[in-house]
């Protein structure tokens, strides 16, 4: 409602940005306007202040207004004025997503959680409360001086918000699963637009649905996590190989997710292969990280099998240093303004179907290999017992995967420069996908889930979850929002993966009872 002078220009100033561009909505202007009145230092206009997304499909989008909360009651406000004027929002965690409109609303209020970048640690040193708008490295760096460390992502520009919701695969996650299942309690303002802290005890099914069911159940404004201590340092291996290396690496890789991890659970890696578009070349760059080994001259055994394959001439990369300048080299690999896709699988561990879907990588990339800015690769994330185990403990977490490993999930990460070319990395990348799952189901050996943090937006992320969790995870939304707020479809919460669907092309609330009979 427009009860001020001030909210009155700020329309004024929204209808004469109509004139130029057509694109708001006016119950998006008459939200932006309440919020303009009762937050002022929170609101900004679609141009103004810094909203720096990852990817540059993500910065394409103009919302009518962002806003900068700065704690969960004003969250709650923003929440109240999108419901009454019936505006959509996107809630910008920190900013990774590929998809379109994420965390970035088209034409409604995009929700940035940037000021929720706080990192306390608990006196008894046992959990810590992180931000819900915070970014791992900056996580690390808080915990390093103190010796003490949480289970994160292992870029530091990622979000904790965005990762820890959808599962959060970790250098830590051989001995304690992924984020999800280390956080004990989340601060969340809930779709009635209520403050609440939300743990095991309090409400068991919501606490189980944000353990990995992503942003269908509030806005989370902060995530207590367990701590452990330790040093800083972790050692981190990387060496390059070339396509012909194909064989040894794969029957190393294979040996190392069945076996080695079992073995040594402080072992993890990630192994990725693809076109180097500046040297014209196919490599392979496995990351090799241990969180005990203590030399920067040695390798760990767990890597033996890696080490014995010869690498691309001065290509070795050893390191013994702290967590965060780990991360911050991944994030240097990951620069911004880039268009991505990511898209993924899930398989239980197959070398035959490893090396048949690597194949179709390098029939697949013909065709945008040379398109400017290229950057085509195939990631092979091995998560053995060791991740799967631990997503049993505090009630378990809904992904369906507690007990399953060894698994590899398979991930495609399709980077490029223009628009123009949009259409062509989503064909290649279609294409790769649908040969790929082929492949794994001929074999025997794929499996239903779908991590949600690197699906891309046609996969049906929560069907792999498993009919049961699936079927929960509505149930619990549907409770907690009966006007499916935070519901897909005409839902006002966008972006990413929704647990339900609102209108016509979803389910409705009669749908929703008849899924649950
Ligand atoms: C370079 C790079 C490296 C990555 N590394 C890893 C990795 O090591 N491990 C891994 O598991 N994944 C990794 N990912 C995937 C990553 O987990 C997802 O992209 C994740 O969604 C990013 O979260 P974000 O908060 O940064 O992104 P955002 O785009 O801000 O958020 C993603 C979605 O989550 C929602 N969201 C975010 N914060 C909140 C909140 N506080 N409350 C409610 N909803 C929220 C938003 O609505 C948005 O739709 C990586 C991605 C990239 C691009």
């Amino acid at each position: 409602m427009l009860h001020s002078i001030y909210s009155v220009s700020v329309f004024c100033v929204f209808l004469s940005f109509d004139v130029r561009r057509s694109s708001t909505s006016s119950n998006c202007e008459l939200a932006c306007a309440s919020i303009a009145e009762s937050i002022p230092h929170a609101f900004f206009l679609r141009d103004e202040g810094v909203n720096t997304l990852w990817d540059s499909k993500q910065s394409d989008v103009i919302p009518a207004c962002r806003v900068e909360p700065s704690n969960p009651e004003e969250v709650s406000i923003i929440l109240k004025a999108t419901i009454e004027e019936q505006c959509h929002f996107a809630i910008r965690g920190g900013g990774h997503s590929r998809i379109s409109g994420s965390s970035n609303a088209e034409k409604g209020i995009t929700v940035d959680l940037k000021t929720f970048n706080f990192i306390e640690i608990g006196k008894d040193k046992k959990t810590v409360r992180i931000g819900g708008g915070s970014v791992w490295g900056d996580v690390y760096r808080a915990l390093e001086k103190e010796r003490l460390m949480v289970v994160g992502g292992r870029v530091s520009d990622v979000g904790v918000g965005g990762l820890t919701l959808g599962g959060g695969i970790s250098f830590f996650s051989n001995k304690r699963g992924w984020a999800c299942d280390s956080v004990t309690a989340f601060e969340v303002v809930l779709p009635n637009t209520s403050v609440q802290i939300v743990t095991k005890d309090s409400n068991l099914d919501v606490y189980w649905a944000l353990r990995g069911g992503g942003n269908s159940f509030g806005v989370v404004t902060a995530f207590h996590m367990e701590l452990f201590e330790r040093k800083p340092e972790i050692w981190r291996g990387m060496r390059m190989y070339t396509f012909d290396k194909i064989p040894e690496l794969l029957a190393a890789q294979h040996k190392f997710v069945t076996e080695v991890q079992a073995q040594d659970p402080d072992a993890v890696a990630f192994f990725p292969y693809g076109y180097h578009q500046p040297y014209d070349l196919l490599m392979s760059m496995p990351t090799m990280v241990h969180g005990t080994h203590n030399s920067n001259e040695t390798w760990p055994a767990a890597f033996d099998d890696f080490k014995a394959i010869e690498g691309i001439p001065d290509s070795t990369s050893i390191v013994h240093k702290p967590l965060s300048d780990c991360t911050d080299d991944v994030a240097l690999m990951n620069p911004y303004g880039m268009r991505t896709i990511y898209q993924t699988i899930t398989y239980k561990v197959s070398t035959e179907v490893d090396r048949k879907i690597l194949e179709i990588y390098q029939e697949e990339l013909q065709p945008i290999k040379s398109l400017e800015g290229a950057v085509p690769f195939i990631i092979f994330h091995p998560t053995p017992a060791g991740h799967t185990d631990p997503m049993k403990k505090n009630g378990g977490n809904p992904l369906g995967l507690a007990g399953l490993g060894p698994l590899m999930i398979m991930q495609t990460s399709w980077m490029w420069k223009n628009k123009a070319d949009d259409e062509a990395f989503y064909e290649s990348n279609r294409s790769i996908f649908e040969r790929a799952t082929a492949v794994a189901r001929e074999a025997g050996v794929l499996v239903p889930y779908i991590y949600q943090n690197y699906a891309w937006e046609s996969q049906d992320v929560f069907a792999g979850y498993g009919k049961e969790n699936q079927a929960r995870l509505k149930k619990i939304q549907s409770q907690i929002d009966p006007d499916g707020v935070f519901a897909g479809g005409e839902g006002l919460s966008k972006g990413y993966f929704k647990v339900n669907m609102k209108g016509k092309h979803g389910n409705t609330k009669a749908q929703q009872t008849k899924d649950e009979l």
